[in-house]
């Protein structure tokens, strides 16, 4: 699984680091998000999926490998 963010057009919600903390955190200075993980195990794939269709911005794509 391979994960890309799109920092260009994330909006800071904070959604993605409450689905997956492993995975997102954010910028302390704006919000922006970033990967803690770009390619994380399986079993962080329910959790990522859920970031995915929860950020308002569809500012991350996850991609099977
Ligand atoms: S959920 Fe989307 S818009 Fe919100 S911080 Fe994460 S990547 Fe950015």
């Amino acid at each position: 699984m391979r994960i890309e963010l799109d920092q260009d057009i994330c909006v800071g919600s904070g959604n993605c680091v409450i689905s997956a903390p492993d995975v997102f955190d954010q910028r302390e200075d704006d919000g922006i998000a970033f990967l803690l993980e770009e390619n994380p195990s399986a079993e962080r794939e329910s959790a990522v999926k859920e970031a995915e269709a929860l950020c308002p911005a569809l500012a991350i794509r996850v991609h099977k490998k």
